[in-house]
């Protein structure tokens, strides 16, 4: 089990951690900074240090699969095999004197991850934007793309001045959590029809875009831009996205209407 530190606070850019395992799925560490793959956001990127001060580059991160394909609690850091890809990552992290109970520090790249979680609160905006139902997510560091289920057309610059709006308004961004029966009595709160929120544990997280006040606590409050169950890393505020902008919009399917989202110059 790897306690993932940016569920709680995304701004966390580094830890110290234990190497637990170190398996061809990647090195998997007791807790991280770095966000695994997962509901449309990609994995982080950076790199370990190592006890003698030598750093090993991730260039990605995924959650743990067991022998029967299901994701597991462990979050695998994959590292890059500086020009030794035939070496598995077990022989690549004994050639660089890695092994597990060794203690590094876990260094995300922020820059990227800054751009992920801009992004990410962004295709939040256009769900209060654009009120469809979502078939399709993909977060990167470059660029954004949501899928709304759809046959009406949508105008790029109508929204691109839509989210300027709300990121002006300096809207503050609130992790927290309802229960699953909460979630059961508004199923309306899933706006995605290809990610599920995760269920089992009783309680689901979610990202909330708007006013904190107490009034607020009540879901579906006026005052409320977005509200839904999330488990990627978000800004704190809006007013951080800066300049995002719809750089095209295509008609994936008679049904689907894909918005793309990019950073502005
Ligand atoms: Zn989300």
């Amino acid at each position: 089990m790897t306690q993932d530190l940016f569920r709680t606070d995304a701004y966390c850019t580094e830890c110290t951690a234990t190497v637990t395992a170190i398996t061809d799925q990647g090195i998997v560490l007791d807790r991280t900074v770095f966000y695994p793959l997962g509901g449309g956001q990609a994995g982080d990127a950076g790199m370990l240090v190592l006890a003698d001060g030598s750093t090993l580059h991730i260039t990605d991160t995924r959650k743990g699969k067991d022998a029967e394909a299901q994701f597991t609690h462990e979050i695998c850091h994959i590292p890059a095999s500086d020009g030794h890809s035939s070496l598995s990552v077990q022989d690549f992290c004994r050639q660089r004197g890695l092994q597990v109970g060794n203690t590094v520090t876990a260094r995300i790249d922020w820059d990227r991850r800054h751009r992920l979680m801009r992004f990410h609160t962004t295709t939040h905006l256009l769900c209060h934007i654009v009120p469809q139902l979502v078939n399709g997510c993909s977060i990167t560091p470059d660029y954004a793309r949501l899928d709304f289920a759809m046959t009406d057309p949508l105008d790029k610059d109508a929204l691109t001045a839509a989210i300027a709006t709300l990121v002006a308004g300096a809207h503050p961004v609130t992790v927290g959590s309802i229960s699953d029966a909460e979630l059961d009595a508004n199923p309306a709160l899933v706006k995605s029809m290809s990610v599920q929120p995760p269920r089992g544990s009783g309680t689901i997280r979610t990202i909330r875009i708007g006013t904190t006040t107490a009034d607020a606590e009540r879901i579906g409050t006026a005052d409320l831009i977005d509200f839904q169950p999330c488990g990627g890393t978000h800004v704190a505020n809006t007013a951080e996205i800066g300049a995002v902008v719809v750089t095209k919009i295509e008609k994936k399917s008679a049904t689907t209407r894909r918005v793309v989202l990019g950073f502005a110059g």
